[in-house]
């Protein structure tokens, strides 16, 4: 799973849902889903490695 921060919780390691791998305009990888507590969108920065893995994990969908 992704886990990124969730500003409303102010948790670390909430595990996103649905969540959404795109790339910047930097070539970076960003993955956008929501928290499974109250719903709030989260973002989480990834290396490519770990954004290809996660979609290929099936943890997160291609947005790229
Ligand atoms: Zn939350």
């Amino acid at each position: 799973m992704i886990e990124a921060y969730c500003v409303k919780c102010k948790k670390k390691g909430q595990k996103m849902l649905n969540a959404k791998i795109t790339k910047t305009a930097r070539g970076g990888f960003m993955a956008k889903g929501k928290c499974p507590e109250c719903g709030t969108t989260m973002c989480a920065v990834l290396s490519k490695e770990k954004a290809e893995k996660a979609i290929q994990n099936g943890e997160a969908e291609k947005g790229f």
